[in-house]
């Protein structure tokens, strides 16, 4: 797994990629900080972690997830139809409003609603979908790898 600088470097290059190459390569990528990284009339598709807000997951039990890396069912097409599902499930609901983002490094970012953070990666490393991501280079969760960040491109508000 890359550290979170080496994955603020990562993005940095692929958008940087992304300009050399406008009209003849299409590059896009997914990573809920990407908005807060290009300018300002560019960034306005990006919105964040879409976990159940822009998409989800149905795996081959039918069982539906917010995301496809987050592996927490909130429903099963075997006893409702997606659009119960969609519609109604609690937990879509609560993933879906960053203000329940409880703990970590996200709960107190002033980008949390732009971004939000991943809430699988905060799943996976700490078993709570609403803590912080551990992955930020911009707001380090983690002690271990130290803070400040390796991004070339300012953050923008
Ligand atoms: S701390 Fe969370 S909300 Fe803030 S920039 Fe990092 S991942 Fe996004
Ligand atoms: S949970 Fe992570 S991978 Fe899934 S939409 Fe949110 S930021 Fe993307």
């Amino acid at each position: 797994m890359p550290s979170p600088q080496e994955l603020g470097t990562l993005l940095s290059a692929w958008i940087k990629a992304g300009e050399t190459w406008k009209g003849k390569l299409e590059i896009d990528w997914h990573d809920c900080r990407v908005g807060l990284l290009l300018p300002e009339a560019e960034a306005d598709p990006y919105k964040g972690c879409g976990a159940g807000y822009t998409h989800c997951r149905i795996t081959v039990d039918r069982d539906v997830t917010p995301c496809v890396v987050l592996p927490v069912a909130v429903g099963n097409l075997k006893k409702h139809s997606f659009a119960e599902i969609w519609r109604s499930a609690p937990e879509l609901h609560k993933i879906r409003s960053r203000d329940n983002i409880s703990s970590g490094n996200c709960s107190v970012c002033e980008h949390k609603v732009k971004c939000g953070g991943c809430r699988a990666a905060s799943y996976a490393w700490y078993g709570d979908a609403y803590a912080g991501d551990p992955t930020c280079w911009i707001k380090p969760d983690m002690p271990e790898f130290g803070s400040g960040t390796s991004c070339k491109r300012e953050v923008r508000g």
